[in-house]
């Protein structure tokens, strides 16, 4: 069977040009950036060149730009980063609800230090609470840290305006844009943010690798201590394959952005007509328009995420509950909980995230297999029964297919 891998929010396929930009660092440039030698200075050169790339990508500086392992690991900088350097002088961390763990099991144990942790609300479309940050801002707060894209229901933020609010205030300003870069485009500059995380894996380069954006003139802490990478900053020896990987993916996404914004955009809002239309009582969740181009994620009442996420796999389709991440735990989303979908709507949800690589017909052949899954399930649950009978005595019409004179359910 043909397998249609659905679920691009949680890693992405490598691509081959950059299999190919990673080989020359397992053979010809194999040495140690910091070595003085011939062998050293050219690995050294890919190095800077890669950081150049990423910078260019991003209109950042490249003495801007560190390289980490992880999106995660850029997040942890930014929060402990701060925290370490000014958390005598300043207590408040303001993050969005929704962020992802990476952000927000930081955030708890920064609590257990001593840190007073501030969640924005988000309304029911996933958009951060404007008023409540503006209240919450005042001389107690350290730094603020709203992700640019939310990875589960793919909800763009307004960081734009969060990063000036902070700027105004004298406030440190962070974004996880995760999910963002590769995907839509991402201007340091012109969002005016101090911090930015971004990923590899996201963006079709290796898992294992990541960056910093850290604004010139910004001083927090050092994430790693050691030897002298990365500026003094982030010690470890460079990862130069996978830096070379992400920096290729990162130029093939920056310029092939535009076509495949439209591309995917197209895909999607297809794909979200066909499932309104075809499956009764769903809901779309996160922003219709202010989304991410590849990210659907749909709810449908009276059934389990988790039995739809296996039945699609036995059809062949790889999508997710929520993120990646997060599965594995039987907790409804706090991402959908926090949209304010009940706890019983938030556990029978499915992300569908579209990637560059996937066809307009793989995409919509998940349409069928979806009406039938929802439909067998619903077909078993005794919860779906009693809503039905109640619908039918209520109207005196057949609420599963609100068809009278053909409706062989009834
Ligand atoms: N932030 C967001 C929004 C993400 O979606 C993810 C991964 O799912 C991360 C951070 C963590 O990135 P990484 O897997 O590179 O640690």
């Amino acid at each position: 069977m043909e397998r249609v891998y659905l679920d691009n929010a949680a890693t992405t396929v490598v691509r081959p040009e950059v299999v190919e930009a990673m080989q020359i660092a397992f053979t010809k440039a194999f040495g140690n950036c910091s070595s003085m030698y011939e062998e050293g200075e050219y690995a050294k050169s890919l190095l800077e060149n890669a950081r150049a790339t990423v910078a260019s990508v991003l209109n950042a500086d490249p003495k801007e730009i560190y390289f980490t392992s992880c999106g995660s690991e850029s997040d942890n900088w930014a929060l402990k980063g701060a925290a370490l350097k000014y958390g005598n002088k300043k207590k408040k961390i303001i993050v969005s609800s929704i962020e992802h763990h990476a952000i927000l099991h930081t955030c708890d144990s920064l609590a257990k230090q001593g840190f007073e942790i501030v969640k924005l609300r988000v309304d029911e479309n996933g958009i951060v609470d404007m008023e409540q940050l503006k209240n919450e801002l005042d001389d107690n707060t350290l730094i603020v840290s709203v992700m640019l894209a939310n990875n589960e229901i793919g909800t763009i933020e307004p960081v734009k305006e969060i990063a000036a609010l902070c700027r105004e205030k004298k406030i440190l300003c962070h974004t996880d844009a995760v999910q963002a870069v590769g995907s839509i485009p991402v201007d340091v500059k012109d969002l005016g943010v101090d911090m930015l995380s971004l990923s590899g894996h996201k963006l079709n380069a290796p898992k294992g690798i990541g960056a910093f954006y850290l604004r010139k003139g910004v001083v927090i802490s050092n994430f790693m201590d050691g030897g002298g990478q990365e500026r003094g900053k982030r010690a470890g020896t460079e990862n130069l394959p996978y830096i070379l990987g992400l920096a290729k993916a990162m130029e093939l996404a920056s310029a092939e952005m535009d076509n495949n914004i439209k591309k995917i955009t197209s895909m999607r809002d297809e794909l979200i007509s066909a499932i309104e239309k075809e499956i009764p009582y769903c809901r779309l969740n996160g922003h219709r328009t202010q989304r991410l181009p590849g990210n659907v994620n749909f709810s449908f009442n009276f059934i389990e995420g988790e039995s739809m996420l296996l039945l699609l796999n036995d059809k062949g389709f790889a999508c997710s509950t929520g993120s990646a991440c997060a599965s594995g735990s039987l907790d409804p989303s706090h991402v959908l909980l926090a949209i304010g979908l009940p706890h019983e709507i938030a556990h029978g949800s499915v992300r569908i995230s579209i990637g560059k690589f996937n066809t307009r017909e793989e995409v919509m052949s998940i349409v069928p297999a979806l009406k039938e899954i929802v439909q067998r399930l619903r077909d078993m649950s005794p919860i779906y029964e009693d809503f039905i009978k109640g619908r039918e005595m209520q109207q005196g019409t057949c609420a599963r297919c609100n068809d009278d004179d053909n409706c062989n359910i009834k």
